[in-house]
Order: structure tokens, then C-alpha cells, then sequence
């Protein structure tokens, strides 16, 4: 027999929605706030203890909730802010009154408040059961305490993250939305440990509008991204994009140092940062992320924000020119503060003939991707590399041909990279192999080594640390050293040995010996990028060879120099005896090859 068809109860229907709005404490702070905006607020103070968990309180002095209208507050589908008639023109950031509702299901709230000419007045909500409003003492404005957070399902009480994982998604949380609100006061305090910790302060900024704007997400980013910022202010048929993009410089290695505002509404949407990606395109190598405040100023009618459930998502009627409109606007300022990209990609590599004879296309060679070197492993030699930033004092290399005739020697066997003959363009080594010439991307090729060095040492016996002579103070932006303390485990395993230093910076006492030449704090930083880049959930090997493959490059030789035949040598004999150092870490080739025959074929032989 099938179960009869029943009507779900409210507060049944309630914990459902909570699933989908009210993810972890982070988004119930998000409802909180966003709803005190709503009113009007102009100070909002938030405190917090165990991650959200046991506490969340937002108190505002916005206009406040009359008496009569408390318990259709915490009511499903009960709202202020919806005009029937019209219900895409969304002026608000809440819209679908079921934020409270959700939140009252799976924990215990209370909501106290007091309007122009009244008398203050509560209403608590226990698991979803709404109690009879009560007068209360309150100054004007409202404040909603929610206890206990999910304690109504400890399902989801089991997916939550620590304590510490919990308020820095708060942390991050109220720092996005105080971008948007400069004209708001914003304070973030911690109650966990018994007393009072201020974790975030923005006092109500002052000036005309763009000075305030500018102090906001000063304090935010941090004074020393900002002043590596430019303003972006540009508008085409209805649409203005505004707000501050870091020069390359001050890109990370992670996307937290992105905030999109639509219609001042704080969005994570795929086709906006895929813009935002565009538009630095030729500007940042892969894996780098633009640092950006971007505010999207659409008519309501041309944009849907009711595409998903927390509204982080959002759709446009004219996707298309707001995505030409962003990485245009964005590339005119970059490129009227210097920082211009480069005008065309160049073309494939490819070998041809010289010479003004018109030869038909298909003659031109085209390099084949090369496949993995197999040649026998010369022990030691790939260490030798990580020692630092190349090795070898001392070991006489043969170069490749005579100095004094310019006769060039036959390659040796069994090397299948060949011998060293020059370094071009202080970028690519020319070798001579048995099989045929051979082009190696010094850089590349070199980063890869690192951070295969850097993984084979970890999974044997841990990498190496150089202690620094002095140890370096790296300061950081509030976010990053708010995740230092968990990052310290895993980054000792790499060789770094850490510690935080006063609130917003860290020492750093070792690094990797492989990367002792580095400078420490773009190691430190960018190892943090990636850790984090990887989220906590990610498996933790994968993550250190995530933080491995970034930090390797810091190692690695920078085109531009000149290398020693020596040291050329040894970066061809090192990469044969590395499976995998035919790609760099980004997956292109570092080595290509023009194979003896095919030259033949070309000249006519
Ligand atoms: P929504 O924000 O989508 O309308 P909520 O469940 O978040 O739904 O809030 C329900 C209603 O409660 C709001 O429409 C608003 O009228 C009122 N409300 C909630 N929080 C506040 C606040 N801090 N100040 C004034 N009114 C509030
Ligand atoms: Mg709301």
C-alpha cells in the first residue's frame, strides 16, 4: 500500500527552505544583514560565538518592525519588500520573506524591535513555533538573536565546518556586504572564548561618494593593494560599471580578493568572473586571479536575481553586451595606466624554410608535441638542481661545439635532450640531440623540476627547510591572517616554518630549501592562495601539490637570464631523469623538437 498524499506542515515546509537559503551561519549573517540594510540602518553590529554556531545577534537602528507585524516577520512568505504588481522591479536585497522563517525553523530566535512611537516589542520562534509577542525594552531598530543554529537538524549540524572555518566564512561574509554600504557603520565581534574580540571595523565613512566608496574597499583589500588599484567608471546603454581593478601585480593566487556587485547586490556569478577573467586574459599568467571590486548598475527589469535560492546567481537580459561592456571598460583602464595587453597572440610555432621562396603551406613543418623522454636516469643529477637556484660549481660540462672553430660536436648518445649549444633570447636553450634539434623553454621546464623535486621529497621524507638568517614579517590582509593558524600544518609538511605575528602578519622562519632564493613572502602568500584555493574539504595531498605547483615558480630560472652551458646542462639531463618534465605545471610543452630527418625534408635533401 502507498502512503496517502498529505500536506506537508509549515514548519516542515520551513526546514526545507532553510536547507536551500541558510547553508551554514555564514548565510544566515548574510539574511541578517541584508535585512538591516533593508531598513535603512546605518549602524550594524554583529556578534558572534562558536563560528555562528551558538550565537548570532544583528543588532541595526533601521526603522524597525511595528508591534503587530513581529510574528509575520518570522512567517514563510511574509515580506515588506514585494510589490505584488510589479514583482521584478527588486529594489531590495530581500524579496522573499522567507529568510527569518527559515532561520526560526532550525534554531531559537528572537526578535526583539521598536519603531518611531512605540514601545519596544519581541517574539521568539523555537524550532519553528512562533510564541506571542511581549513588550521588551529596545532602543529603536531591531535585533535578532538566533541561538543554537541547526540544532533542530543535526544533519546538517554534521556538514558544518570548525568553529574557526564557520567565522571566517562570517568574517568574509560581512566584508563583502560592508562594500556595498559605506554609508553604513559595520562592526564584527567575537564572543567565544568569554570575552570580546573585534574581528572587522568599518566606521561610517565620510566624504563625497567616491571618497567613501575608496575608504571602504581600502579597508577591505588593504591600503597597499589599494594604492596598486585603478578607478573604473564606464557606462553604455543603461549599464554602468564601477568600482577599482588591482594592476597585475596584485594578482593572487586565489579568487577571494574578487567582490561583483549587482545592483548592489553581492553576486559569485560564473559568466561575471569568467568576464573579469577575459579581460586580464594576456595580462596574468593562468592561475592568477585580478584582485576586483566591480558594482554593476543595471535597471532592474534587465536583470533576474530570482535565479537562485541565496540569489548569488544572476541572469541578464543582454548578457552578451554587459560582458563587452566589463572586459572593455576593464582594459581601457588597465591600458590608460600602462598596462596594456598585448595586441594579438603570436602564432603557433613553426618551423619553415627562410628565404623569400613562396613555398607551399603544407611544407612548412609543424613541431609534434614531443612525447616523454625515456633515457636512462643519472642518479643525483635531479637533486643537484634543488639545492638552488641552479647548481653545479665546479663540473666541467663539454659544451656542444668548439669555441675557437665553431665546429659543433656530434650529440651525445643516450641523452635524448641532446647537448646544450646556446641560450636564445635568454629564454630557450638550443640543443643538439641524436634525433634532431631541440628547443627547451628554460623557465618551464626548470618550474616543473621544482615541483616535482618538491613532491617526490614530501612523499619520501618530508622537504627540506632552510632557516632563514633573518626571519621575515610578512603582513597580510585580515582574511589571510585569519587563516594562517590552519594553514600551519600543512604548510611545515612543505618545508615552511611559520608563525603568526601580532593580527595581521606572519613569520616566516624557513621556507623550502629548494626555494631558498625565493623571495619569502610571494612563497607565503601565494602558498596561502593555493591552500585556500583548494578549500579545506579538498584531499590534503592534493592540496600541497596544489601549493607545490604554485610556489615552484618562484624557483624556477626567470627568462631574461643568461645561462652557463653548465647549468643548461644540467637542466637537459635533470629533465630526462624527471618523468613528466616534458609539460610545465600548467600543461604546456617546455620542450619541442625539429627532428633530423624532417630537416632534411625541408632543404631537399
Ligand atoms: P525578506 O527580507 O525577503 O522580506 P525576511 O524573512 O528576511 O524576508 O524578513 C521578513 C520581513 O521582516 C521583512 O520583509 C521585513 O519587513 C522584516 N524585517 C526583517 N528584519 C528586519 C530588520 N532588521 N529591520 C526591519 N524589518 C525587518
Ligand atoms: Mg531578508
Amino acid at each position: 500500500m502507498p502512503n496517502p498524499i498529505r500536506r506537508l506542515s509549515d514548519t516542515t515546509i520551513n526546514k526545507i527552505a532553510a536547507g536551500e537559503v541558510i547553508e551554514r551561519p555564514a548565510s544566515a549573517v548574510k539574511e541578517m544583514v541584508e535585512n538591516a540594510l533593508d531598513a535603512g540602518a546605518t549602524e550594524i553590529r554583529i556578534d558572534i560565538a562558536q563560528g555562528g554556531k551558538s550565537l548570532i545577534r544583528v543588532h541595526d537602528n533601521g526603522v524597525g518592525i511595528p508591534a503587530d507585524e513581529l510574528p509575520l516577520a518570522v512567517e514563510r512568505h511574509a515580506t515588506s519588500k514585494l510589490d505584488e504588481a510589479d514583482i521584478f522591479a527588486i529594489a531590495h536585497l530581500g524579496f522573499r520573506g522567507e529568510a527569518l522563517a527559515s532561520i526560526g525553523s532550525v534554531s531559537r530566535l528572537k526578535l526583539s524591535s521598536r519603531t518611531k512611537g512605540q514601545e519596544g516589542w519581541m517574539v521568539a520562534v523555537e524550532g519553528g513555533a512562533i510564541q506571542p509577542p511581549r513588550p521588551t525594552a529596545h532602543p529603536y531598530g531591531t535585533t535578532v538573536e538566533v541561538r543554537d543554529l541547526f540544532y533542530a537538524t543535526p544533519a546538517r549540524l554534521k556538514f558544518l565546518g570548525s568553529d574557526r572555518a564557520e567565522m571566517q566564512a562570517i568574517s568574509d561574509t560581512v566584508r563583502r556586504l560592508s562594500l556595498c554600504a559605506p554609508e553604513v557603520a559595520i562592526s564584527l565581534h567575537d564572543h567565544t572564548d568569554g570575552d570580546t574580540r573585534t574581528l572587522y571595523q568599518a566606521p561610517l565613512e565620510t566624504g563625497d561618494l567616491l571618497d567613501k566608496g575608496h575608504a571602504r574597499v581600502g579597508r577591505v583589500l588593504g591600503r597597499a593593494v589599494m594604492e596598486r588599484c585603478v578607478r573604473l567608471d564606464a557606462s553604455r546603454e543603461g549599464a554602468r560599471v564601477s568600482g577599482w581593478i588591482g594592476l597585475p601585480d596584485t594578482a593572487r593566487g586565489s579568487s577571494t580578493a574578487q567582490f561583483i556587485f549587482v545592483n548592489g547586490r553581492s553576486v559569485r556569478d560564473k559568466a561575471l568572473s569568467g568576464a573579469l577573467k577575459g579581460a586580464y586574459q594576456d595580462l596574468l599568467p593562468s592561475g592568477r586571479h585580478p584582485v576586483a571590486v566591480l558594482f554593476l548598475d543595471v535597471e532592474p527589469e534587465a536583470v533576474d536575481v530570482n535565479v537562485h535560492p541565496t540569489k548569488a546567481e544572476v541572469r541578464f537580459r543582454a548578457a552578451g553586451e554587459i560582458r563587452g561592456l566589463l572586459v572593455a571598460s576593464i582594459r581601457t583602464a588597465l591600458a590608460e595606466s600602462g598596462h596594456r595587453a598585448p595586441a594579438g597572440a603570436l602564432p603557433a610555432p613553426s618551423f619553415g624554410p627562410l628565404g623569400p621562396a613562396a613555398t607551399p603551406a603544407s611544407h612548412t613543418y609543424q613541431a609534434p608535441a614531443p612525447r616523454g623522454w625515456s633515457g636512462p636516469v643519472p642518479a643525483g643529477q635531479a637533486e643537484a638542481l634543488f639545492d638552488g637556484v641552479l647548481p653545479l660549481a665546479g663540473r666541467p660540462v663539454a659544451p656542444g661545439f668548439d669555441p675557437e672553430t665553431g665546429e659543433v660536436f656530434a650529440p651525445p648518445v643516450g641523452q635524448p635532450l641532446g647537448r646544450p649549444i646556446a641560450h636564445l633570447y635568454d629564454t630557450y636553450i638550443l640543443a643538439q640531440a641524436e634525433a634532431g634539434l631541440v628547443l627547451i623553454d628554460a623557465h618551464a621546464a626548470h618550474e616543473r623540476l621544482v615541483y616535482e623535486g618538491l613532491k617526490a621529497h614530501r612523499a619520501q621524507h618530508g622537504v627540506a627547510s632552510q632557516m632563514l638568517l633573518l626571519p621575515e614579517v610578512v603582513d597580510l590582509d585580515r582574511a589571510t591572517a585569519g587563516r594562517l593558524e590552519e594553514a600551519i600544518p600543512p604548510l611545515s609538511r612543505l618545508g615552511f616554518v611559520v608563525e603568526p605575528f601580532g593580527g595581521e602578519a606572519a613569520l616566516v622562519r624557513a621556507v623550502p630549501a629548494a626555494l631558498a632564493n625565493a623571495p619569502a613572502k610571494a612563497l607565503l602568500i601565494d602558498a596561502l592562495d593555493a591552500l585556500d584555493a583548494q578549500g579545506a574539504g579538498a584531499d590534503l595531498e592534493r592540496r600541497l601539490d596544489a601549493v607545490a605547483s604554485r610556489i615552484a615558480c618562484h624557483g624556477s630560472v626567470r627568462s631574461g637570464r643568461p645561462l652557463r652551458l653548465e647549468e643548461m646542462d644540467a637542466l637537459l639531463r635533470a629533465m630526462e631523469a624527471t618523468p613528466g618534465s616534458d609539460r610545465c605545471n600548467h600543461g604546456r610543452p617546455t620542450s619541442l623538437a625539429l627532428k633530423r630527418g624532417d630537416l632534411d625534408t625541408l632543404f631537399g635533401r
